[in-house]
């Protein structure tokens, strides 16, 4: 297949360089579903700017699909140019302190995606225009309209592929083969880019007039790891073929966001996991070994609910409280 790629300016560096948005559509001009797939909106998660280039590749030596898939393999050109010491850091704008991935409106008076794309329309004419409004509004003006819309991200250090997305959806996804689906409550937006598509119009539209939107954490975050590209992309694949061929999909592990939450450190030290993200902690179960070098001793943490492990992040030497990976309470 032949794709048209369209070249969208985001932001003009001081001294003159213009960062772009990269879109590639591949439309089949046969009926079928419009698929939208973004990923690396926060800078440190490029496993899915190869992922997606690895999927621009095969789509092109591929004779023909149903619908369109359109994709964005870097959706924040300006995220990924930030870096300290070795790690790609560009999760927030350093200068607003804003989550990339927290600038979407979820404006629920609209009644129609068409009066959603016309606020992100005005929002590109602003002349006094933040550098996240228009962000949020050129991937949004590229998603509107989309019937299955994928946002591709990474968590901490190491991690369990999740995704989150809404209950209706979730059967969809479950052709990506997460080890758990953690759904969205009705009324809960943070300005994230797929609840963005979703939620404003839960309660205005019938669900089969508002897209399959969803996240999925596939990897950690600053690597490409060449077998879990591999098996990745053969999730990926496979999703796409029951999106093409309306296939039945095996159901999941699905539980509600308020059972997700961050793993905060009981004591501070020096942590060292004794179990991997993906593992099933029971209550009173070992699952870290601090060492406290002002006392010269180390410590083993037991868990005082059950809990699986998604992901952990990363940083091993921790205060008290800080978040030390993330799970869900069983
Ligand atoms: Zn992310």
């Amino acid at each position: 297949m032949i794709y048209t790629k369209k070249t969208i300016p985001v932001q003009q560096l001081p001294t003159g360089e213009i960062l772009m948005i990269h879109e590639y559509n591949f439309d089949s001009g046969l009926e079928g579903k419009k698929v939208y797939i973004q990923a690396n909106l926060h800078g440190p998660e490029v496993f899915g700017t190869a992922l997606l280039t690895k999927l621009i590749e095969y789509l092109e030596k591929k004779a023909s699909i149903t619908g369109s898939v359109s994709m964005v393999p870097c959706a924040n050109p300006i995220a990924v140019q930030q870096k300290s010491y070795n790690a790609l850091t560009g999760r927030s704008n350093p200068i607003s302190g804003i989550n990339w991935n927290r600038i979407f409106t979820v404006d629920k008076k609209w009644k129609s995606t068409k009066e959603q794309e016309v606020y992100y329309l005005n929002q590109l004419k602003k002349s006094n225009g933040s550098i996240e409004e228009s962000l949020a509004a050129n991937l949004m003006l590229l998603s509107i309209g989309s019937d299955v819309i994928l946002d591709i991200h990474t968590t901490g250090n190491k991690t369990a592929p999740h995704i989150f997305t809404h209950k209706k959806s979730s059967h969809l996804f479950a052709a990506l083969d997460p080890m758990v689906q953690i759904l969205w409550e009705k009324d809960v937006a943070i300005g994230a880019f797929d609840e963005s598509h979703v939620i404003p119009f839960l309660e205005t539209l019938p669900f089969d007039k508002t897209p399959h939107a969803a996240t999925w954490e596939v990897d950690c975050h600053g690597t490409i790891d060449r077998e879990k590209l591999n098996n990745r992309f053969e999730q990926l694949t496979e999703f796409l073929e029951v999106v093409w061929q309306n296939k039945k999909t095996n159901p999941v592990k699905c539980v509600p966001l308020s059972q997700h939450n961050h793993l905060h450190a009981p004591i501070a030290g020096y942590y060292s996991w004794l179990v991997d993200p993906g593992s099933t902690v029971l209550k009173n179960q070992p699952y870290a070994t601090v060492f406290q070098p002002w006392i010269g001793k180390s410590t083993t943490l037991f868990a005082s609910e059950p809990f699986i492990l998604i992901g952990t992040y990363g940083i091993a030497a921790t205060g008290a409280g800080e978040q030390i990976g993330l799970c869900v309470f069983l």
